[in-house]
């Protein structure tokens, strides 16, 4: 395989079966997808039957999507660097459970959000509360990494800036089941600006040097609808906002972005097909 080939897809609705996922990425022409392998909004969820599984892998299979191409999102309730005992607890028993649906899915990563102090302990509490999180996972599954996602630092949420994930990564046991997912428009958010070739360089730069493009596992490609370092997550279609098309053509034509699953999360799922295509055609793909 071309080992340059990057993977373009969505964020796509698994609603009526995990399958769907797959298939609504087939419909868009994408090769690759991100997907919630449960209710976003619930705590549990009953655990996969042997037949959801089968009926998943084989949607994967005519898709043509392998692990590498497929980027699982956890639910929005879990806070792993929560400041009660309580709500920390079920955070990590319901990441634990969704760490152990990608495994029996066949899949090799899980993107989600870090955490968030909520005013109640310091950041660097919060941090430390993350990586134990992390580490516990890691210790009871295996095949899956943990992939950290960069917020746009909106609230008291943790892990806008690259010094926080590096912060995190290096108290994980484990480094080889540790990486990032970088979402542009939360960079952006955060301060990171993208809007030319020289800040993206600038930007990816600081990237590697703080973080390293070793552990990057997944991208989310959004424009941002409101202005550099505002702190606040608002995605737009790709062209459409703050970012411009320029990032994302960076994005599509430099190898360091090859292999992963590189995620739109863009608010009009009508276009999602031509922004596709777009970055296909700057991708020579
Ligand atoms: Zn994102
Ligand atoms: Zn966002």
């Amino acid at each position: 395989m071309n080992n340059n080939i990057k993977f373009f897809g969505a964020h796509t609705s698994a609603s009526g079966g995990v399958e769907n996922a797959a298939k609504n990425a087939v419909a868009i022409g994408a090769t690759a997808f991100a997907l919630f392998t449960k209710n976003q909004r619930q705590w549990s969820a009953p655990a996969l039957t042997a037949k959801q599984i089968d009926v998943f892998k084989a949607a994967c299979e005519e898709g043509g999507f392998s692990p590498a191409q497929i980027l699982p999102h956890d639910s929005y309730l879990i806070n792993l660097g929560h400041p009660d005992a309580e709500g920390l607890q079920k955070s990590r028993d319901s990441f634990f459970e969704e760490m152990e649906r990608c495994e029996r899915l066949g899949l090799d990563r899980l993107n989600f959000h870090p955490g968030s102090h909520l005013k109640r302990i310091t950041s660097l509490q919060s941090l430390d509360r993350i990586a134990e999180s992390i580490n516990m996972a890691l210790e009871r599954s295996s095949g899956v990494t943990a992939v950290l996602e960069n917020t746009a630092g909106q609230g008291s949420n943790l892990g806008f800036a690259f010094e926080q994930l590096a912060y995190i990564i290096e108290r994980v046991d484990d480094k080889s089941r540790v990486g990032v997912c970088i979402d542009t428009c939360h960079a952006f958010a955060a301060g990171y600006d993208l809007r030319t070739k020289e800040a993206c360089d600038k930007t990816f730069e600081e990237f590697d040097r703080i973080i390293g493009f070793e552990y990057l596992r997944g991208m989310h490609l959004n424009d941002a609808m409101r202005p550099l370092g505002s702190h606040i997550d608002r995605h737009a279609p790709l062209g459409d906002g703050e970012i411009g098309w320029e990032c994302f053509r960076y994005i599509a034509t430099d190898d360091r972005f090859a292999g992963i699953p590189l995620i739109l999360e863009t608010p009009d799922e009508a276009r999602w097909a031509e922004e596709i295509a777009t970055l296909k055609k700057f991708a020579n793909q």
